[in-house]
């Protein structure tokens, strides 16, 4: 099923018909992840479904995708870092289930997801503890090398004359 993304989905209806969504959301609609980032221009791609696992226990897992510019600590320039993960999370698990199935769990609010709640939290827990270039293009280590300068050579007026002087 291709269209809009909502932000809110009932459990027991998406379970029933095996929903499965693709779509795209704005940086924007997300706000604690945009307040982490540089830009707030970002598409975030993603594709999830709901389904029963093995257990029969209802899940939500799915795909995310996007390219954000999060502030380099050590040189205070933007870095683009592109995220791409897998979820896969219980819905509304007891302590039990996670400890048995091994994977985290959404709690849902009287049967219905926060589907941007979800996907945000993802996203937050995707970033890198500390957002830094590798050393190589990190903006710190790339500062031209100041060499001294050489000093101008101005043409010594007298070799100059001397050199018309050979010409002739
Ligand atoms: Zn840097």
């Amino acid at each position: 099923m291709q269209g809009k993304i909502q932000q809110v989905y009932r459990v027991s209806k998406e379970l029933g018909q095996k929903g499965h969504f693709e779509g795209s959301l704005q940086l924007t609609q997300l706000p604690r992840l945009s307040s982490l980032v540089v830009s707030e221009d970002a598409e975030i791609s993603l594709r999830f479904e709901f389904a029963t696992n093995l257990f029969d226990h209802p899940s939500i897992r799915g795909h995310v995708e996007t390219l954000l510019e999060l502030e380099c600590q050590r040189c205070l320039t933007p870095m683009a870092y592109p995220i791409n993960i897998d979820f896969d999370l219980l819905i509304d698990a007891s302590d039990e289930d996670l400890e048995a199935f091994g994977l985290d769990t959404v709690y849902s609010d009287d049967g219905y997801i926060d589907l941007y709640g979800i996907i945000e939290d993802e996203l937050i827990l995707a970033l890198p503890q500390i957002s830094m270039h590798d050393e190589m293009t990190c903006n710190v280590y790339w500062q031209p090398e100041t060499e001294p300068q050489e000093p101008v050579k101005k043409d010594n007026p007298f070799l100059v004359l001397k050199s018309l002087k050979d010409k002739t």
